[in-house]
């Protein structure tokens, strides 16, 4: 399989290592001299910039929040002057102000580089067809994938979303190759294959490339069944960029993040603390190569595991797990961490499809307790007491393993937990 850029795809570890110092000193030091947030902050705790020696310095920095981003609206975290900046993103989905996003013309150039490398590794070259289907506006979705593909020398059909019998003819007669899509937008378009009465194996899709929403490995072999293709999951994040951070090589085991451009840690999203090399919390990430609008330790909310071990790919970049869910999701239960989504993941390992389950977190006397109901088909659930009672025990089993707590485990009837009417939420918090 192809890769984009080989010399940072496969620079050694330690190569890398000091590439990255370098990168996070200058980035310190643009901070420190041009963001005042950010001189505010050193300064509040005695931080100078030639104080990072290693990279483990970074750790004794403060974080930067999405809060952070929308009190400096508009223009307050912008490290160079207006005149050098080349492109203007802003988000709306956060709390309060929007987060306005700026470019340079060396970020552009090198955001279309970071794309192009996610897409040469989900197996896209110039003689591909790749139809956008993401949203062309003041968000950046689209654009760092749109200027990739014309980076690669494929084709891009700008279709931004919705249309969707539109999108099928556009698909089926300009024989598009590569879906970029949400996954959720992914299955309408299947959907609409079918009323429409077009075979996926008629059409020429071969990959789609998906991200912008939690989505399961249960939903990747549905889209990819019924699109006939291959799926693979990219992480895009806007503050950060937008699309291009992190992508899946042909492994499909984790996607390999731009570490030459991002820093990143994994904390507990409660105590701040860093985490083991491979334990799940919240990623954060710091620009090191980003001109317009560096970022220091940004807490990105996604909950997410790192592997440093190398991938048969050939690609040296850590690999960051499928995103497990948000960090403000947290709920703790005897003092430990509880990723709610972690256990969805449990849970599907053991029924083998998408479970329907709900946690209720109580009070035994002073100890917290915690209980998930699991929906289960009918059939088990009307089995015999011994079938049902052998579930329970493995269940708890495996829990207890995969979350360090032990539940209860209750096993109830088909269709009582109602999450899409939003009636009943994940978690059920009885402390509160
Ligand atoms: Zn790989």
């Amino acid at each position: 399989m192809a890769i984009f850029d080989r010399e940072a795809e496969q620079m050694e570890r330690r190569e890398l290592a000091q590439l990255q110092l370098e990168r996070l000193q200058a980035t310190l030091h643009r901070v420190y001299k041009n963001v005042k947030f950010y001189k505010k902050k050193f300064d509040a705790i005695g931080f100078l910039p030639e104080n990072c020696q290693s990279l483990e310095d970074l750790a004794a920095l403060p974080f930067t929040t999405r809060h952070d981003l929308a009190r400096s609206y508009p223009y307050e975290m912008f490290a160079v002057p207006l005149r050098e900046v080349v492109r203007i993103h802003s988000s709306t989905g956060s709390p309060g102000a929007p987060i306005v996003m700026g470019y340079t013309a060396r970020d552009l150039r090198n955001w279309a580089k970071l794309a192009a490398r996610v897409l040469t590794a989900a197996g896209v070259d110039r003689d591909d067809v790749v139809q956008v289907t993401l949203s062309y506006g003041l968000l950046t979705s689209a654009f760092g994938i749109h200027y990739g593909v014309e980076l690669l020398g494929a084709s891009v059909i700008p279709t931004g979303p919705g249309g969707t019998v539109r999108q099928v003819q556009i698909m089926r007669d300009y024989r598009t190759t590569v879906l970029v899509s949400t996954p959720s937008y992914a299955q309408v378009i299947g959907d609409r294959l079918e009323e429409m009465g077009v075979d996926a194996k008629s059409l020429h899709l071969k990959v789609a490339l998906l991200a912008g929403e939690p989505w399961t490995e249960a939903m990747r072999r549905e889209i990819e069944a019924r699109l006939y293709l291959t799926a693979l999951d990219h992480y895009a994040l806007s503050e950060a960029m937008g699309p291009g951070v992190a992508g899946e090589c042909e492994q499909r085991q984790g996607m390999h993040l731009q570490e030459d451009h991002f820093l990143p840690e994994i904390i507990d999203p409660n105590t701040g603390e860093t985490l083991p090399a491979g334990e799940l919390g919240e990623l954060v990430l710091t620009t090191i190569h980003r001109e317009a609008v560096p970022l220091v330790r940004f807490r990105t909310g996604d909950l997410c595991r790192l592997d440093f071990s190398p991938c048969p790919c050939g690609r040296t970049l850590a690999r960051m797990s499928r995103i497990a869910g948000r960090a403000d999701e947290v709920v703790i239960v005897k003092g430990i961490n509880i990723f709610p989504e972690r256990i969805g993941q449990i849970l599907a390992g053991m029924v083998g499809e998408e479970p329907v389950y709900q946690l209720v977190i109580g009070r035994e006397g002073h100890l917290d307790c915690l209980e998930v109901r699991l929906e289960v088909r009918e059939g088990l659930f009307f089995d015999k007491m011994t079938v049902q009672r052998e579930l329970l025990q493995k269940l708890t089993r495996k829990l207890e393993q995969g979350i360090g707590v032990t539940p209860r485990v209750k096993l109830v009837e088909p269709n009582s937990i109602k999450r899409e009417t939003e009636t009943s939420p994940l978690v059920i918090d009885l402390r509160k």
